[in-house]
């Protein structure tokens, strides 16, 4: 089925899975998970296959890929890196800022700053989460005050994915309190190293550990108009496009690693032996492998069905989006919880893969909005 709608998705899915198994399968990542190392020459490794910028014109960095294309290359990709955590910087990167920029930049920002971000030369952050307005994010306190063709912007930021190594952050901020937060918030595009803007230490995670993470602080930061994506009070509608975007290529990124998770935790069974036999033999465990390949073909259907609404401009590209990341987020949190235990307690030891990549899988379940939100929005978009 898939394979109509998107004839070259093996090719394109293979291509990537090849490069990241040449260029990153065989990552210890231990210690750059231990110590939280953000790897620039891997990042910049990506740039060969225009990862960063995948939907963007092929003339300047790209490729032209539509939402599914985009979709294979990271699901083949994530299934082929196991620095999940590199790929979520680089998936940021690529749905949080280069794809608005594509869509909403001027042209000064699309002749200077778009080349740059679509071959990876830069490092790009979206921030748009306080820490008195994550899910409630209407209730944002960042406020730009313009003083005639100039803007000043003062507050904070929380969370904010490669913040520490980037060079763009793509703010959202209040520009028009009276008008809420349709009409009332614009997007900036501000160089990181703007006076005024400060970034926080690297938080430690739990998971995603080489994905570098930082709060930002905003003391009359100063922006001209031409720093706006976009038109003045367009920024939620923009933010919530790039949402979409974020929504269906990090299931695709958490497919991927289900899929290699997957893969490697079979190979584990049949080779793992009990009494003689292989742990496959065991009904249990049988069903439960075949239990996340059942995942793994239902959340392939969700994240094309909704990469597809993209490509179609079709008003239900939202709904489909959160419905992708509800099932796919929380369904590979399960499965790749229950291969864990399948190591039994070798799988519980730092030294064994599967430890971290349910550590890393974790964060879906937040990031790009929780699932609850996401049941919200559907629920909010179904016409009843
Ligand atoms: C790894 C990671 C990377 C991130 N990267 C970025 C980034 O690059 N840029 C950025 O701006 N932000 C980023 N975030 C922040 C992320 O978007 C927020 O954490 C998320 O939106 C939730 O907000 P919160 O943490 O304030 O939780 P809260 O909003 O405080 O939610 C707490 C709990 O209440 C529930 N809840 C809240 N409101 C509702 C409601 N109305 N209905 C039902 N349940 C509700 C939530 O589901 C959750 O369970 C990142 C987060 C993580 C974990």
């Amino acid at each position: 089925m898939l394979n109509k709608v998107l004839p070259d998705y093996k090719e394109i899915h293979s291509s990537y899975y090849a490069f990241a198994v040449q260029h990153y399968g065989g990552d210890d990542m231990m210690m750059a998970d231990k110590e939280g190392y953000f790897d620039k020459v891997l990042w910049q490794k990506a740039a060969e296959m225009c990862l960063h910028g995948l939907p963007v014109d092929k003339a300047i960095g790209g490729r032209s890929y539509s939402a599914m294309q985009t979709c294979a290359a990271f699901e083949g990709f994530a299934k082929g890196c196991k620095n999940n955590g590199l790929v979520f910087s680089i998936a940021a990167h690529a749905a949080a800022c280069t794809i608005p920029l594509n869509l909403y930049g001027n042209e000064s920002q699309k002749a200077d700053i778009l080349p740059k971000l679509a071959q990876g030369k830069v490092i790009a952050a979206n921030a748009i989460t306080e820490l008195n307005a994550g899910s409630n994010v209407y209730e944002m306190e960042t406020v730009a005050v313009r003083e005639g063709d100039d803007y000043f912007i003062n507050g904070n930021k929380s969370y904010i994915t490669n913040a520490p190594v980037a060079a763009y952050i793509l703010l959202y901020c209040m520009t028009d309190v009276t008008k809420g937060f349709f009409g009332g918030v614009s997007a900036f595009l501000l160089p990181a190293m703007a006076e005024g803007l400060v970034r926080g230490a690297i938080r430690s995670k739990m998971g995603l550990r080489t994905t570098p993470m930082s709060d930002l602080t905003l003391a009359n930061v100063h922006a001209p108009k031409e720093a706006l994506l976009g038109k003045e009070g367009a920024g939620a509608m923009i933010f919530n496009e790039s949402m979409v975007w974020e929504k269906a290529i990090m299931c695709a990124m958490n497919l991927g690693q289900l899929e290699r998770v997957y893969e490697q935790t079979i190979a584990y069974c049949k080779k793992r032996k009990i009494k003689g036999k292989s742990l496959i033999a065991l009904t249990n465990i049988a069903h439960a492998l075949a239990d996340v390949k059942v995942v793994i073909n239902a959340a392939r259907g969700l994240v094309y069905d909704a990469a597809y609404a993209i490509d179609s401009n079709s008003k239900e590209a939202l709904q489909k989006s959160s419905i992708a990341k509800c099932f796919v987020t929380e369904n590979a949190v399960k499965c790749i919880q229950k291969m864990q235990t399948m190591y039994g307690a070798a799988g519980y030891l730092t030294e064994n893969e599967i430890e971290r990549e349910y550590r890393d899988v974790y964060a879906a379940l937040m990031y790009s909005g929780t699932t609850d939100i996401q049941r919200n929005i559907i629920i909010g978009h179904s016409n009843l």
